[in-house]
């Protein structure tokens, strides 16, 4: 089965190249460019894994990961959140928000592939214990 991957970002160009690093891979990919989107497709589609970013309209990547974590469909999603400066201190409230790690933009479109592959084999090596 095809693993579903949720875009989460309002950037367009940040948006088609996260898309077309991940289109020659196996996987499903869904978009969202807000935040009400965004839980309207995870709640429909159950998204394996979120690519998040931080910085939203209306509302930030921070809240958004929060309020997934919340609803226990999504307590253990892997999150990726997407920053376009270099976290510095804003890093501990990343983690704190319930994102798993944090990548920070222009995206190393070579090196992002193969983190989502590894969360992705990790949370079905999760998932298969009793
Ligand atoms: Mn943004």
């Amino acid at each position: 089965m095809k693993e579903k991957i949720l875009i989460v970002e309002d950037n367009p160009l940040h948006m088609r190249l996260v898309e077309m690093t991940l289109r020659a891979k196996n996987y499903t990919i869904l978009q969202a460019t807000d935040g009400e989107e965004a839980l309207k497709i995870a709640a429909r589609e159950r998204p394996d894994l979120i690519i998040m970013d931080l910085n939203l309209p209306e509302t930030t990547g921070f809240k958004l990961t929060k309020k997934l974590r919340e609803n226990p469909a999504f307590s253990h999603t892997p999150i990726i959140a997407l920053t376009a400066y270099p976290l510095g201190g804003d890093r501990e409230r990343v983690i704190e928000a319930g994102c798993d790690i944090y990548i920070t933009k222009p995206i190393n479109t070579r090196k992002l592939p193969e983190v989502i592959a590894k969360m992705l084999s990790q949370q079905q090596k999760d998932n298969s214990q009793p």
